[in-house]
């Protein structure tokens, strides 16, 4: 009987023992927070995990490191159980004495299961329970493997975790890169007795090392940088696809980031608190630089708000789009479009749209090479009137402007001068369409006229003069943008490797001063380009089928011998030639549209009765939200040289739109009359 409740009490002791030492141990997660990259691997940022740290795993812990976390940590580390009776009795001593429990006597296995343990309270039996599971841990692993264990998952302070990312952030270098020295430096770290410095700390673990004099004597030099946060919009919206190796190039993100700073000052002299730029590769249709506001952190003008992807009025931006499909239907560069005062149908009855050009006047006929490149206004709605609203929409849907969800009849003839909203991303990504030399949604003949435009400096240069920020030392195709009342200021353009596109602007929608397409994205534009085209050739390749034919300058037709100027223009080889029926011997002979247009250089013979030519009567005026009130100006023409009052008062023969109805009477020297009545909406 005696015997037996021996027996028995050997066993039991023996299966608590079993017990102790393959009962189960908390999983252990090897966890590695994600690291962003650029497209070379340079870090754009380092997320921190849910509980605010950086953690990496490594799979072998190096010989600079195992050997100061030893002698950091746990001297008798290769010899004990798991536990170390020695260091639990002097423990003890010191917590009798002191009457309450501290840390310290902990083995490294012991450290590594209280982080695997859920965290609790530090009492007695949370000790107890930590020896159990380390007991476990050195049943189960060999001492190299739990040396590992503790190196990844012990805090190193700085918001890291482990030895991975804890070199790296002190010093800058890989966990095997760390010298005797910054291995101690960093061995002391996770368990810092207060009071203790780290570097004091470090040097009794070099001593315990018995390091050379040298290790000794290394200065550390710290990695003193922030965690670095490049493009982090971007970065945002990779993350939240899953996508941490990114298209993204940090050079160049850099250099974007350092050309806004150094233009911030002239944008708040404009009124303008936030500026997104992208970069696209045009064969990848990749991102390579990406800035969303241009101040992330800024909160009083909603910094963190990502304006790539912020639909907004695109101003003159789209205009190449309708031409693009006005070229698909048969037009060239060469097709002449009347610049006049010219009132175009809306889908309201009786209403009619007048669109004015930027500075108020009227260049009679205008080559689309020219009207495209001058970005006036009134040749764009000309032109759409042609094509149709509903063609234009469709064929933008399909380059990719997907948040056009009204109808046609919504946007009407203003669709071309930008009453759309769209975002900088999808001008960009439709822009390069013409830099791939049209990606089967336009012609590649369409493609090259498209860009051999907006790369023409002498083109642009009766409206935007030269010398200036479009004007590049190589070919770039760009067009600039206004939208309505001055809210958004664009320049999108491209070479044949990169799409950039520049919105300035502010997120509360509040007015731009005196900011037009020149002033505001263009020179950031100008410096972005610069930076981020390798390209430096033709943009697109040219069909073979077209050819450089002479033309009249004026009539777009080929010239006869009448013809003052002649230029040239990329032709279709096989079109039938016509020849310019304007110019005569003698004099000048423009179609009808253009009779109303007083310009010396088109002189018309008016007849002897006095008429208003310009307004017609009973026409309907809107005001143009897209222009400068000082641009909103009704140009008065007669058939000869007149006085003007309008409603009873003298005015001259511009005239500032104002709401209401409006009589206009002009009068000559003889005393000559002729009135009309308007209204202006
Ligand atoms: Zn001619």
């Amino acid at each position: 009987m005696k015997r037996l409740s021996v027996v028995g009490c050997l066993l039991s002791v023996a299966l608590i023992g079993v017990w102790v030492r393959v009962g189960p141990v908390p999983p252990i997660k090897a966890e590695t927070t994600p690291v962003v990259t650029d497209r070379n691997g340079v870090v754009l940022y380092e997320p921190l995990s849910r509980g605010g740290t950086r953690s990496a795993w490594i799979a072998n812990v190096p010989e600079n490191v195992a050997r100061a976390t030893i002698a950091a940590e746990d001297q008798r580390f290769e010899h004990h159980i798991g536990v170390d009776p020695i260091a639990i009795a002097r423990a003890l001593v010191h917590d009798v004495r002191h009457l309450r429990v501290v840390e310290g006597g902990s083995t490294i296995t012991q450290q590594v299961a209280k982080l695997i343990l859920p965290p609790r309270k530090r009492t007695i039996v949370a000790k107890i329970r930590e020896a159990i599971v380390a007991l476990r841990l050195e049943h189960r692993y060999s001492k190299r493997e739990i040396l590992t264990m503790y190196v990844n998952l012990a805090p190193y302070g700085q918001q890291t975790i482990g030895i991975a990312r804890a070199s790296d952030r002190y010093f800058g270098c890989a966990p095997d890169q760390l010298t005797i020295a910054q291995a101690a430096y960093l061995a002391a770290l996770p368990q810092r007795p207060s009071g203790q410095t780290a570097m004091a700390r470090q040097r009794m673990i070099l001593n315990r090392m018995r390091a050379s004099k040298s290790d000794f004597a290394e200065r550390l030099a710290f990695n003193r940088g922030a965690h670095p946060l490049l493009a982090p919009h971007f970065v945002e919206r990779e993350l939240a696809l899953g996508i941490t190796h990114t298209s993204l190039d940090a050079r160049l993100q850099r250099q974007v980031e350092g050309i806004i700073a150094a233009h911030k000052a002239n944008l708040l002299k404009h009124g303008a608190h936030s500026v997104a730029v992208l970069v696209l590769d045009n064969r990848t249709r990749e991102p390579l630089a990406y800035e969303g506001s241009g101040d992330y952190f800024g909160e009083n003008f909603g910094g963190a708000i990502d304006g790539v992807t912020t639909p907004r009025q695109p101003g003159s931006t789209l205009k190449p789009f309708t031409y693009a499909v006005a070229f698909e239907q048969g037009l060239t560069p060469a097709t002449v479009i009347a610049d006049v005062p010219s009132h175009f149908a809306t889908a309201e009855e009786g209403v009619v749209y007048t669109p004015r050009n930027y500075d108020g006047r009227f260049r009679g006929p205008l080559r689309i090479r020219s009207a495209l490149a001058g970005s006036e206004n009134v040749p764009a709605v000309a032109v759409l009137s042609r094509i149709g609203p509903a063609t234009l929409l469709r064929f933008l849907r399909e380059a990719g402007f997907r948040d056009l969800n009204h109808t046609a009849d919504y946007y009407g003839v203003g669709l071309t001068l930008g009453d759309a909203e769209v975002t900088l991303e999808q001008l960009v990504r439709a822009y390069s369409i013409f830099a791939r030399g049209g990606d089967g949604i336009v012609s590649t003949r369409t493609a090259f006229w498209i860009t051999d435009i907006l790369s023409d400096p002498h083109a642009r240069e009766f409206i935007f003069g030269s010398g200036g920020s479009l004007d590049f030392p190589f070919p770039v195709a760009v067009k600039t943008g206004t939208s309505q009342a001055y809210h958004d200021n664009w320049t999108i353009g491209y070479t044949r490797d990169v799409t950039v596109g520049v919105w300035v602007g502010n997120f509360d929608r509040s007015a731009l001063r005196n900011s037009s397409g020149i002033t505001g994205a263009a020179p950031i534009f100008h410096d972005v380009m610069l930076a981020a085209a390798k390209d430096h050739g033709p943009i697109v390749d040219r069909p073979a089928d077209l050819e450089l034919d002479p033309i009249c300058a004026l009539s777009g037709h080929r010239p006869s011998i009448d013809c003052p100027n002649v230029e040239q223009e990329w032709l279709p080889a096989n079109a039938p030639v016509q020849f310019c029926s304007w110019h005569h011997a003698d004099r000048v002979e423009l179609p009808s549209e253009y009779r109303a247009l007083e310009s010396s250089q088109f002189a018309v013979r008016s007849s002897q009765r006095l008429q208003i030519l310009s307004p017609a009567n009973n026409t309907t005026f809107l005001i143009d939200p897209t222009l400068h009130r000082e641009f909103q100006e009704l140009k008065l023409k007669a058939t000869s040289s007149v006085t003007w009052t309008v409603d009873g008062r003298p005015t001259n023969d511009e005239w500032p739109l104002r709401a209401g109805e409006h009589t206009i009477v002009a009068t000559d020297s003889l005393g000559n009359r002729d009135s009309v009545r308007i209204t202006v909406r």
